[in-house]
């Protein structure tokens, strides 16, 4: 059983684009949904430290690409567990295409995508919440759309079973990236480098 009822919440999985002065960049959210449906509207929440939110709030512009199942992890290492402050996330990524609001709508591991022109924006303190007017949208395959849980059941590598190495040696892993950390005690404060999560997302296993 669930012990949050937070985690009852069924999500949806997107790569959110936006595209600002010939720049490219997305990034994972569980956070899309239709809002009204005339005038045909989305909403997505992006939190601040994310470049792809200051790319929306700036340009006004997004897309959803809707994850599928058929995705593989690689989509959301690179588009969830790197920063579009450090790589160019697009600059060897062929699986895209440009469409009419002017960014990029992801096509391998989707299922559709849909564009949106921001109308309102709500200032959530951590994140923003963007209201689009949808202003393009399409069908990409049939396979069924990914929740956050088929993620965790089936997408998302599982960690290895607990064991003992002739070494004894301890090694933390971060639960949502594999990030492995060695040392016996795992700072209370430590920062997963890959995906930015926090010490309580690491479990210590022996091999
Ligand atoms: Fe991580």
């Amino acid at each position: 059983m669930s012990m949050n009822p937070m985690f009852s919440i069924q999500y949806g999985l997107f790569v959110v684009t936006a595209c600002q002065d010939g720049r490219d960049n997305g990034c994972i959210t569980n956070t899309v949904m239709q809002v009204t449906s005339q005038p045909n509207r989305i909403s997505v929440t992006v939190n601040k430290e994310n470049l792809t939110h200051d790319m929306i709030k700036a340009t006004g512009r997004f897309t959803a690409s809707i994850i599928s199942e058929k995705a593989d992890f690689g989509l959301f290492k690179h588009f969830g567990f790197q920063s579009g402050r450090e790589v160019d996330k697009f600059a060897d990524f062929a699986d895209c295409r440009r469409v009419k609001n002017g960014t990029l709508a992801v096509t391998k591991g989707t299922n559709a995508f849909i564009s949106a022109n921001v109308v309102q924006m709500v200032d959530l303190g951590t994140h923003t919440l963007f209201v689009g007017e949808v202003v393009e949208m399409e069908p990409l395959t049939d396979v069924p759309s990914a929740t956050y849980t088929y993620y965790q059941e089936h997408i998302k590598p599982k960690p290895e079973p607990v064991g003992v190495t002739s070494e004894g040696k301890t090694v933390w892993r971060c639960v949502i990236c594999g990030y492995e950390y060695e040392g016996e005690e795992l700072p209370e404060d430590f920062i997963c480098p890959i995906c930015k999560h926090p010490a309580s997302d690491f479990e210590k296993i022996v091999r």
